[in-house]
């Protein structure tokens, strides 16, 4: 999948010190590939792509991201951007009835709209109307009519056993009586066909032409993949559109449809719908769908937090030990544990976040309650035993573990691991201190 083949470039970026013009550009190359795999069109995959790259080249070099961190970051808010940003209000008119057509293929979920846009608009204040103008499929108004009574939203149908109906006619009536009787809000519901056809677009075009829509709502399947853009395009050439409404969310769709839509068409899209219940229906938000694209959670919260966690002077100040006579005591190995201790209750979202991968296996056998006994065990040493360890001898490690409450065998493995670190924080201080501090000796 698209998440899959993104994380696995992220984490090929782990553990290096900072973006090379060869990692950028193999990062690019490696998203690209990803993209055009999981359907999004090639203008979108170039438009994005190079916006990567422009600004992958031009970041700044961050004390507390790694190059992996940098770039999930990047792609994240250019995401972001090219699905539109902040999302829009719907468009009222100046002279109520507000006229929203809906437009899509069969069984990209226009009638489920329809329930849940009344629905919504009613929450809204307003009095909306649904207008059955599908008059294709038999049960097309009837299953209209049971949406609108969920919602608890009036439905105007055509008139029954005058045979085929005229669904322009049923428009055009439907909104002269929401004008009578001050619906302000006019949903047009329509046929579709399960493929793009001449008529089918005819009719939508000639419904559009009748009533003068505010907006025109494309209904796009998010699952439908590469097939999104030529129908998304079909509909912008055959009748236009004016916002998209993404639907079957809640579905394994990635969002490649997204992506490709917004960019094909420029239409923003305005609302998504997520379920087959009246309640299964938001607004539509770059920031999550960039996210789930991502697949990794909210990785801009997960991203915010470790920056905390990690407090950035801290950091410059062992990174300046380090550089200088490399004097890293136990005090500062304890307080490097007790900021992985800060980040325990992070682990399940630490695990989502590729980049974070080092930092995910060292947490994976993190005990809490092992920095416990690490606070006990230094706070037993003399300061001149916490500077310079190596004076600890036998019968010192003895008395440390009685004073401590913990055995002269965890008193070895503390140094150990505490030499462990001491030379590791020797080579992050060589390479300018930057990264996530790992947790060393774990
Ligand atoms: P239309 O032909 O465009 O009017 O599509 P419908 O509204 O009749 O929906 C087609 C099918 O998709 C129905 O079985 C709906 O219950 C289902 N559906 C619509 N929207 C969603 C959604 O967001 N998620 C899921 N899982 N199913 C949906
Ligand atoms: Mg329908």
């Amino acid at each position: 999948s698209l998440s899959d083949r993104l994380s696995a470039t992220f984490s090929s970026l782990r553990g290096k010190g900072r973006l090379s013009e060869a990692d950028i550009s193999a990062t690019v190359a490696e998203i690209r590939r990803a993209l055009l795999d999981a359907d999004v069109a090639v203008p979108a995959v170039r438009a994005f792509t190079a916006a990567v790259r422009e600004r992958a080249a031009s970041a700044e070099v961050s004390s507390s991201l790694n190059p992996a961190q940098q770039i999930v970051k990047i792609v994240h808010e250019q995401l972001i951007e090219i699905l539109g940003g902040a999302s829009r209000e719907l468009n009222l008119a100046k002279r109520p009835p507000t006229v929203i057509m809906l437009a899509g293929l069969q069984g990209a979920g226009k009638t489920t709209l329809a329930g849940k846009l009344g629905s919504w608009l009613k929450e809204q204040g307003h009095a909306p109307l649904l207008v059955a103008s599908d008059l294709q499929r038999p049960n097309a108004v009837n299953q209209l009519e049971v949406v609108g009574r969920q919602a608890g939203v009036s439905v105007w149908a055509p008139e029954r056993g005058n045979g085929v109906g005229d669904p322009v006619q049923v428009a055009r009536s439907g909104v002269e009586h929401a004008r009578e009787k001050l619906y302000d809000v006019v949903v047009v519901d329509t046929a579709g066909r399960l493929g793009v056809d001449a008529e089918m677009m005819q009719q939508a075009a000639d419904i559009r032409d009748a009533v003068s829509p505010d907006e025109i709502l494309f209904v796009l399947d998010a699952m439908i993949g590469q097939d999104a853009v030529t129908t998304a395009q079909a509909f912008a050439d055959g009748v236009g559109f004016t916002g998209v409404v993404l639907s079957k969310l809640d579905g394994d769709a990635r969002g490649g449809a997204a992506l490709s839509v917004r960019t094909v068409t420029g239409a923003p899209v305005l609302f998504a719908s997520t379920g087959e219940k009246l309640r299964d229906f938001e607004r539509f938000h770059p920031d999550r769908m960039a996210s789930r694209i991502l697949d990794m959670g909210d990785v801009l919260t997960l991203i915010e937090q470790a920056e905390k966690a990690f407090d950035e002077d801290q950091a410059a100040d062992l990174a300046n030990k380090m550089a200088g006579d490399g004097d890293f005591t136990l005090q500062d190995f304890l307080q490097q544990m007790q900021q992985l201790k800060k980040l325990g209750p992070m682990k399940k979202m630490l695990e989502m976040l590729p980049g974070m991968g080092q930092m995910r296996e060292q947490l994976e056998n993190f005990d809490e309650s092992e920095v416990t006994r690490i606070e006990a065990m230094v706070q037993s040493m003399t300061p001149a035993e916490r500077s310079n360890p190596k004076i600890i001898n036998g019968s010192r490690r003895s008395r440390i573990a009685r004073g401590s409450g913990t055995t002269v065998t965890e008193i070895n493995g503390l140094l150990e691991r505490f030499e462990q670190a001491k030379t590791m924080m020797r080579s992050m201080a060589a390479s300018g201190g930057r990264g996530m501090p790992g947790m060393p000796g774990a």
